[in-house]
């Protein structure tokens, strides 16, 4: 079986790697790459990635698969927009990229790469359907329904950090009371300042919520309430039973996973109550990065 070469993009970094047809990583590279500058063209971008991606094609690579950031239209590599890149606008990605580097290229939403991931290689495999929330920067979802990645009508299903669990709090989405205002390491970290006055880095905040720091074990346990007020939502929706996160917030799992599970409980219907499975990912943060590698190796099949 032949490799792929894999990458998962971001707006500060690119990290791509060779992934055998098992999800070994065999050889990894993470460059810095500043994509986020809002005045970058879509050609810039697009460049970017191939001086990147390029030094890495071996003759035994046979495609290779991206996740990135933004909207996809279905399976197409088209992407859309993206919601911090205002100049892309159906940006025929992959195609591009196929034609500059000379090898098939897929692309694919990253959040959704990451649920694509977890369920070929990580916590979900053997499950029919999994939810995969990564709670980042932002938080991101990603959807597998009866084995085949969810990606809407409009490439936009599974915007689980904007799904509404309260009225305040303003989200850069423009609406009001997002769960990403709540539960993702910025919004942790804005909580913890509110209530202390101190600023502190999200992974710190984890680590002084496990140690018994009340402010930041508040903090940490509002967020796992809102995260488990969204899902009990979505499992309304969708009846599934296997619940997959990932992401640094996933650090303070001994407090954060209680007071998910009590919020889950509570507000799903009484015959759905302690059916759902919600578990921390078994891939850290290599998800999306194989779930890349998964959407080049069925582009090749
Ligand atoms: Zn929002």
């Amino acid at each position: 079986m032949p490799n792929v070469l894999a990458a998962d993009i971001g707006g500060t970094n690119i990290r791509a790697a060779i992934i055998d047809a098992a999800g070994s990583i065999l050889h990894e590279q993470r460059v810095e790459a500043h994509l986020s500058d809002p005045d970058l063209s879509a050609a810039d971008i697009v460049s970017t990635i191939e001086t990147v991606l390029r030094p890495m094609l071996h003759h035994d690579t046979k495609a290779v698969g991206l996740g990135f950031p933004g909207f996809f239209r279905g399976d197409s590599g088209i992407l859309a927009a993206s919601p911090n890149l205002p100049n892309i606008r159906e940006l025929a990605l992959a195609d591009t990229l196929h034609r500059a580097m000379g090898i098939p290229v897929a692309a694919q939403n990253d959040a959704l790469c990451a649920a694509i991931g977890e369920h070929r290689f990580g916590i979900g495999r053997g499950v029919e359907n999994l939810l995969h929330i990564t709670l980042g920067t932002g938080v991101g979802g990603g959807l597998i329904l009866n084995e085949h990645a969810w990606t809407g009508e409009h490439g936009m299903a599974m915007e689980f950090g904007h799904l509404r669990v309260a009225d305040e709090r303003l989200c850069g989405c423009g609406l009001n009371g997002c769960l990403e205002t709540y539960a993702s390491a910025t919004a942790v970290c804005n909580s913890y300042t509110k209530a202390t006055g101190e600023a502190c880095r999200s992974d710190e905040i984890y680590q002084r919520a496990c140690s018994g720091d009340e402010q930041a074990k508040n903090v940490i346990e509002q967020a796992g309430h809102y995260l488990g007020a969204a899902i009990a939502e979505a499992i309304k929706l969708l009846d599934l039973h296997t619940v997959c996160i990932s992401g640094g917030l996933t650090g303070a799992w001994p407090i954060l996973y209680p007071a998910l599970i009590n919020t889950l409980n509570a507000r799903l219907i009484p015959p759905m109550r302690s059916s759902v499975n919600v578990c921390q990912t078994s891939l850290g943060d290599n998800a999306g990065l194989l779930g890349a590698a998964v959407i080049a190796r069925n582009m090749h099949r």
